[in-house]
Parts: C-alpha cells; sequence; structure tokens
C-alpha cells in the first residue's frame, strides 16, 4: 500500500517508521528544508518520563508512555535509561509531597543518595524522589536517526515539499502538527521556551526536575557539558521571541539547582507551540482516506510510539488488540466537527 505522510517532526517520522515496518510503501513530505527549527519536535527536552508526568497529565498518557523507551532503543537507539531525579528546595518541600502523593515508581532519596546519583548536587538538596526507570534522549539525534533508518529502510522522504504538492497514494496520514489548526479548528498552541546551557562544572547524567510553585523547571542533560533547560507552559500559539520573563525564570530555576549555572554558556535560545486538543491528550483517527496524528501536547517524545501504532492499524485497517489504543471518541468528534 502507497501511504503519503506529511511532516517530518516526531508524529510523521514514529508513524512512517511504523507503516515502513509493516509493509506500507511510505514517502514523508516535509516543507521545511531538513530536520530542523521548523518543527516543534526540534525543541523538545527528549525526557521519556511517563511516571512524573502523571502529576499533571491523564492515566492515558502513563499508559500510552510506559513502553516508549524501549520503542526508541529499538528504533533509533540513544536512550539514556538513568531515571530522573525530582528535587524541591528546603522551603518547597510540600510541593515534593504533593508531587510524591500524585505519581508512582519512585523512591524517595536523601541528600547521600542524591549525592550518589548525581555527585555535581552533593550537598544541594536533603531529599528528592528518584524515578528509577524513566529515560531520556537526544530529540534531534532521535529523529535523524528515524529518517536516516526510513531512507535506509527504503523510504522517500521529501523536503522542501508542501503537502499540495504530495505524490498520489492511497492514504494519507497527516502528521502537521500545529499547521492542520486549518482544519482542526480546536487544535491550539501551548508555547513553550526552552535553553540550551554549557557548564563545565555541573555535570548531570540524568534528567533532574526542579519544583516549584510557579515555575517548575527540568533540565535534560545533551553530553559535552549542555544541559537543555525548560520549558516554560503558556496558552498561546505564539512562535515570538522568548521573553525576558521567561528567560529570568528559566536561568532562575536553573542557578537555583547549582549557582555554578551562573557561570554556565548560553549556547542556545528556543520556542515553539505545542500542537493540543482541549483535554490535552493525543488523537489519531480516520476521515476517508486520511488518518489524523495531532495532539501530542507536551509528550511528543513520550506518545509518539504509541500513535503511530495506532495511526498504522487505521492506514492498514487493522486492529492489533493493544490494551494501549485510543481512537478518537465520539465525543471527541462531534465537537471538533462542531467547532
Ligand atoms: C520547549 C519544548 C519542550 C518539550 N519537551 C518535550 C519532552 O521532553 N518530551 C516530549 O515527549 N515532548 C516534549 N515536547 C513536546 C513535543 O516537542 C511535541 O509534542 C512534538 O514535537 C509534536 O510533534 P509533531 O510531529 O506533532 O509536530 P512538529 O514537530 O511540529 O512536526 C510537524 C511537521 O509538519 C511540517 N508541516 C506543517 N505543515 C506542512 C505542510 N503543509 N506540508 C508539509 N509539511 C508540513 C512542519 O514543518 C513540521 O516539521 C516539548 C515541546 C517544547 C516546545
Amino acid at each position: 500500500m502507497r501511504v503519503t505522510v506529511i511532516g517530518a517532526g516526531v508524529a510523521g517520522l514514529a508513524c512512517a517508521t511504523e507503516l515502513m515496518k509493516r509493509g506500507a510503501a511510505v514517502t514523508v513530505v516535509e516543507r521545511a528544508p531538513g530536520l530542523g527549527p521548523a518543527s516543534c519536535s526540534w525543541w523538545a527536552g527528549g525526557m521519556l518520563a511517563p511516571w512524573c508526568e502523571a502529576e499533571s497529565a491523564e492515566e492515558a498518557v502513563v499508559r500510552l508512555g510506559a513502553a516508549a523507551a524501549d520503542w526508541w532503543e529499538r528504533h533509533a537507539g540513544g536512550v539514556t535509561r538513568r531515571g530522573t531525579l525530582v528535587l524541591a528546595p528546603a522551603r518547597d518541600a510540600g510541593e515534593l509531597r504533593r508531587f510524591a502523593r500524585r505519581t508512582t515508581h519512585h523512591e524517595t532519596v536523601d541528600g547521600d543518595a542524591i549525592a550518589a546519583l548525581e555527585p555535581a548536587l552533593a550537598g544541594r538538596f536533603r531529599s528528592g524522589l528518584h524515578f528509577a526507570e524513566e529515560a531520556h534522549l537526544d530529540p534531534r539525534a532521535a529523529t535523524r536517526a528515524l529518517a536516516e533508518r526510513l531512507a535506509a529502510g527504503g523510504a522517500e522522504l521529501r523536503f522542501g515539499t508542501d503537502a499540495g504538492d504530495a505524490p498520489a497514494c492511497e492514504v494519507t496520514v497527516d502528521c502537521r502538527g500545529l499547521a492542520a489548526r486549518d482544519q482542526l479548528p480546536d487544535l491550539r498552541g501551548v508555547r513553550g521556551e526552552m535553553l540550551v546551557l554549557r557548564s563545565r562544572e555541573v555535570a548531570l547524567t540524568r534528567s533532574v526536575r526542579l519544583l516549584h510553585p510557579r515555575s517548575p523547571i527540568y533540565l535534560v542533560p545533551r553530553g559535552d557539558g549542555r544541559v537543555m533547560v525548560g520549558a516554560t507552559m503558556i496558552e498561546s500559539g505564539s512562535r515570538s521571541p522568548v521573553s525576558a520573563r521567561s528567560l529570568m525564570e528559566l536561568l532562575g530555576a536553573a542557578y537555583a539547582l547549582h549557582p555554578a549555572f551562573g557561570e554556565a554558556e548560553v549556547v542556545e535560545i528556543g520556542v515553539d507551540a505545542r500542537p493540543a486538543f482541549p483535554d490535552n491528550l493525543p488523537r489519531a483517527w480516520r476521515e476517508g482516506d486520511t488518518v489524523f496524528v495531532n495532539g501530542l501536547y507536551r509528550h511528543g517524545f513520550l506518545l509518539a510510539p504509541a500513535m503511530a501504532r495506532q495511526a498504522a492499524d487505521l492506514v492498514l485497517d487493522t486492529t492489533t488488540g493493544d490494551a494501549t489504543t485510543v481512537r478518537e471518541s465520539d465525543a471527541h468528534r462531534a465537537e471538533r466537527q462542531a467547532s
């Protein structure tokens, strides 16, 4: 079966991978000249942290994301499985207790255990939570690996090509992210701002979340002393440059984690808007010859594997009986068609 996937963000590349695996002849059409800053996926932290996400996300996110690290390891490699460390300054100890109540798969760690896990943070925090089964990856390396394996496996990747110039096919998979708002009016943008710092003094080896009642942040190691610091969550689809306030919050939180970040080099500042439906859950559904996959919100890398499996089922008209399947409900469809 000939399938065209529109969009080479994480959703499109994961769908193309699943479809190629199941024998479809896949063409990926991306309007940008290559993998890069035009896609929201470029700016992601790359946390694969389903159990931490339970703090603020629906149970479906945990269920759909639980096997993501395995999928990424199989299809792209480069997954670091060192868990997530969740910390709070002493004055925000209540935030840590609240986080622990709302999540599972963690153990409480004291100052010594924190120092053993992350020597750079020795002596800085008295207690925290360790989610040992979580993982992270570098989103740019991971999407590049998917694209390379697709090409090596016989898929065609057409960059610099708009959806309107896509080749004829039997089924189209629309993975345009926020650009699909032209057809999906209930899709909205949730702006996220991020930084990359390079520090010679603070070397982290796992994702670290620093809780704060107003501006919680996370840091994801990228190797070579670099760390991604993210991310704001602002109800806006704007991709305008980072605001001074957000920059201060991100830098202030990094500094609170370790004052040596004050001496770090600012390598990069980035902004994008996450595609989200009103319930902040992703959806995959079919309308005629088009399958839509969208609304990956703040969970693109975490949920793309599960959504890609659903999309492949919809394209090939098969049901795997996978218990993680979430299809667009009748209520969602009625709501979307009414809006
Ligand atoms: C700061 C930040 C941090 C994040 N951190 C994480 C994280 O740690 N973990 C996680 O799981 N998620 C994270 N996310 C969320 C994640 O990045 C998104 O959920 C994900 O990137 C959405 O992917 P997508 O493929 O749907 O959209 P995109 O990545 O935006 O891809 C859509 C693609 O479609 C292309 N396109 C659009 N229109 C057309 C057209 N007409 N023709 C051809 N091509 C077209 C676009 O150019 C684009 O490349 C983060 C997001 C942000 C902003």
